[in-house]
């Protein structure tokens, strides 16, 4: 396979490029102190969900400048048709500009909204519903969170038990959902909800709900992760009125439209690009006198071994991440191969994460960012990395989607 530009391609590649660099606001500052995870709007330092209703006026002020400036060109929602505020681009042209903004270490904007509801409204939504909604996400302005799993239920998500019963024009909506990223700082969140308890298989009783996330009854609780962040939240809902207009697809139908969501959630660059800035900041630092001579402590003749490995294990994300896209390219949803690349991925992650801290030997330990090796990147890496093999859905659902999916093998 080929990837290297075409000539239109590469001219994109460089109006993307002067775009970031003349653009991006200069206010808009790095927090270096700040956890971060593998969000693309979460770029080591910004976290831009977080930012544009943070306390800070400046990063506040640079959040939305930044969204504003991406909204004009129509690139907070690339692949979407101009009509709802997007750019028309190729699937190509969108992975381009992606990987050019996460190289440049800028966040991307309203990812959630932007490649998982946006795309899935486009596939299921009514012609009111695209119009209500997908502009306020491509300006920037309306936030969304994805609220499906619930306690119990995760990889089983068909038996999930958070309620909706009919009362006339509304749906009244009791229960719990959990782990829910950046629900804190939503406007507006996508829900699944049972509808037919007693449906016989569980999915058929399910619909997806849009949900205003101030309504009266709702509550949103920020979780505490391993790192001390709160990167997620579970969410209460108390009686809480849905208007049946804000249902998408039919009711007991709704399995259908979260299997589209989750077939775009699997498919993104994902972090490739942040995998190799981080190796490619862990070798330049291995050759520095002072990281030869942390590395000399503590790591063994093996490291050399496993840094080649990384890289190479790098590279074959990033052309999985490429085959994905040129298949979407050519008109093709997102299938089995999502899963590939999320599974690699999420796996490649926890292995970077343990070379960078095998590197470091017992500065490893170190948590401070300012007393340890690098700022302390891998060791907050493999933190982070932990929550890599379930947050996409989990490793062993990834080989079942692959074992059956892609390589046609009976389910018993
Ligand atoms: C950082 C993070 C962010 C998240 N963000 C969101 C979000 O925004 N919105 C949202 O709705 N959810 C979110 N989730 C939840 C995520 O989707 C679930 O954690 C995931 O689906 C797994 O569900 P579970 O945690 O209930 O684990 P379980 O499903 O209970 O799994 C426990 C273990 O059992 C294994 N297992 C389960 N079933 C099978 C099977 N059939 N075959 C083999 N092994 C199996 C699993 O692989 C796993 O190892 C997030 C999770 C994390 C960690």
């Amino acid at each position: 396979m080929n990837w290297e530009d075409t000539a239109e391609e590469a001219a994109f590649r460089a109006e993307a490029r002067a775009f970031v660099r003349d653009r991006f606001p200069s206010g808009y500052r790095p927090d270096t102190g700040a956890e971060h995870s593998l969000e693309p709007e979460d770029v080591l330092g910004y976290n831009w969900p977080a930012d544009r209703v943070g306390d800070d006026p400046e990063r506040r002020e640079g959040a939305r400048a930044w969204a504003a400036a991406l909204a004009e060109r129509g690139w907070i929602a690339p692949h979407w048709p101009e009509e709802y505020g997007g750019a028309g681009l190729s699937a190509l042209e969108e992975f381009i500009l992606q990987e050019e903004m996460m190289r440049a270490r800028v966040p991307m904007v309203n990812g959630i909204g932007a490649f998982l509801l946006g795309p899935t409204l486009l596939v299921h939504g009514t012609e009111e519903q695209k119009a209500a909604y997908l502009p306020g996400i491509a300006r920037g302005e309306t936030t969304w969170a994805q609220g499906f799993s619930e306690p119990g239920s995760g990889s089983d998500l068909a038996s999930l038990r958070t309620r909706a019963v009919r009362d006339g024009d509304v749906y009244v909506v009791d229960g719990q959902k959990v782990w829910t990223s950046l629900g804190q700082y939503a406007d507006k969140l996508f829900v699944l909800v049972r509808t037919d308890p007693g449906a016989e298989p569980a999915h058929r009783g399910i619909t997806f709900l849009l949900v205003d996330a101030a309504a009266p009854g709702v509550t949103v609780r920020p979780i505490t992760d391993l790192r001390g962040d709160a990167p997620f939240c579970e969410i209460f809902f108390e009686g809480v009125r849905v208007p049946v207009a804000d249902r998408v697809g039919e009711e007991n139908r709704g399995w259908y439209v979260a299997m589209t969501a989750l077939g775009f959630e699997r498919a993104g660059i994902g972090a490739t690009i942040k995998y190799e800035q981080a190796l490619s900041e862990l070798v330049g630092y291995l050759r520095s006198a002072e990281g030869r001579a942390v590395a000399r402590t503590g790591a063994g003749t093996s490291l050399r071994r496993e840094i080649a490995r990384r890289h190479t294990e790098v590279r074959v994300l990033y052309n999985l991440a490429r085959y994905t896209v040129s298949r979407q390219a050519s008109g093709e949803e997102p299938g089995y191969e999502a899963s590939v690349n999320q599974l690699f991925g999420a796996e490649l992650h926890q292995r970077l994460a343990r070379t960078g801290a095998a590197a470091f030997g017992r500065s490893a330990a170190l948590w401070g960012r300012g007393d340890a090796p690098l700022n302390g990147v891998f060791t907050h890496m493999r933190l982070d990395s932990v929550a890599a093999t379930f947050l996409g859905g989990t490793s062993e659902i990834q080989r079942n989607v692959i074992a059956t999916r892609g390589l046609h093998l009976p389910r018993r």
